[in-house]
């Protein structure tokens, strides 16, 4: 009896505690998880939004909050969460906060379920991303004659006080060692609407590896990969891996949507012209709903040779911004779209919404997936 006294005593001790931010959670750490802010029915019933996360096991999404009592509204310290950055059990996170209009950047220990928040900034039209270890601060306007300075933050250092400045007001799209690569609007007397990727070590001269008209720049294995007009081009920047000239321009493959690279892989989405399959009608845009990749996901060699199909899945509808590199151990998470209802002059219809549906967890060893719809519908 003694001893069922005291684990209730326990039990509403560890209830108590679990007001206050340090409890420890009962999350297990591995790598099985895709982190995202969503605003989703939890398990417990509880709504917000949320950082969360989806496990690609078994497509359950759970909120990081540990507070069992919180309602994962505008108090919640994992609430209006826009950037994140996990490594192994460390999450840091930039929450913005309307009513105050300040930013947060905040650090979370999974293992230890402590809480901390790094640094406040009033919201002086500054933009935030976390890569490479690094905290950017950087002006996000398109004025190509602006100089600012951005600063860079040091995640392991937290210089906070005293962050790095740096030139130019950009984040890199990649590091190789020492190298930062930038897309640059308007660099070299270019019109002001191309966009080059370049790279410097941050004290040399800048270099320019030739590609325009694309925001989306990925660098692999000697090479920066872009798409140009639907065409996957490739310029080499590195002589010494790729063995041709730098600078070199070529094309990889035709009526590509978007790409990645994972186990030494080409992966996209192909266009599929004319055998594109209309799916609906889309009465809030007044257009046409195609299936314009066809739900599928190629393979090919990074030259594009050898390419086919990896995944061909049952019509789900992936659009482009849908394939990023969310990759997680071997699986890979992809968004489709869904149908949804929507309101207009009084009148309820479906509409097709590309940015809710659900996730698809594809294997990157065999192809094979599985679909979760894990949005609100
Ligand atoms: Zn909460």
């Amino acid at each position: 009896m003694m001893k069922k006294l005291l684990g209730l005593l326990f039990s509403v001790l560890i209830l108590l505690c679990s007001c206050n931010s340090n409890v420890v959670p009962q999350i297990d750490i591995s790598e099985k998880y895709y982190y995202m802010p969503t605003t989703v029915t939890f398990d417990n019933g509880s709504r917000g939004d949320t950082l969360a996360r989806f496990n690609v096991e078994n497509g359950r999404i759970t909120t990081l909050c540990p507070d069992p009592l919180c309602d994962h509204s505008t108090e919640c310290p994992f609430f209006g969460v826009v950037n994140y950055t996990v490594d192994g059990d460390i999450i840091w996170f930039q929450r913005y906060m309307i009513d105050d209009n300040i930013d947060y950047i905040c650090q979370y220990d999974i293992a230890s379920g402590k809480l901390r928040t790094l640094a406040k900034y009033e919201d002086d039209g500054y933009s935030y991303a976390f890569k490479f270890g690094y905290l950017w601060k950087y002006f996000s306007h398109n004025d190509p004659t602006a100089n600012d300075l951005s600063v860079r933050i040091s995640l392991s250092e937290e210089n906070f006080d005293d962050p790095e400045k740096i030139d130019p007001s950009k984040i890199p799209f990649a590091q190789v060692g020492d190298i930062y690569y930038y897309a640059v609007r308007g660099a070299y007397n270019s019109p002001a609407t191309e966009v080059r990727a370049m790279y410097t070590d941050l004290t040399d001269d800048w270099r320019v590896a030739d590609g325009v008209f694309s925001m989306n720049f990925t660098y692999y294995n000697g090479y920066v990969y872009y798409i140009e007009k639907e065409t996957l081009m490739r310029v080499s920047v590195d002589e010494e891996i790729t063995g041709v000239p730098v600078n070199t321009k070529e094309s990889v493959k035709a009526d590509v949507g978007a790409f990645f690279f994972s186990n030494d892989m080409l992966f996209y989405l192909q266009n599929e012209g004319a055998e594109v399959e209309v799916i609906g009608w889309d009465e809030y845009l007044e257009e046409e709903v195609k299936n314009t990749y066809g739900g599928k996901i190629w393979r090919a060699n990074p030259d594009g040779s050898k390419a086919k199909v990896f995944t061909e899945t049952d019509g789900y509808v992936i659009s482009k911004s849908m394939l990023s590199n969310a990759q997680v151990g071997s699986r890979l998470v992809v968004r489709y779209g869904c149908w949804k209802e929507k309101q207009r002059d009084g009148a309820t219809f479906k509409a097709w919404r590309a940015a809710e549906g659900g996730l698809l967890v594809v294997n990157l060893d065999d192809g094979t997936y599985e679909a979760y719809s894990v949005f609100d519908e």
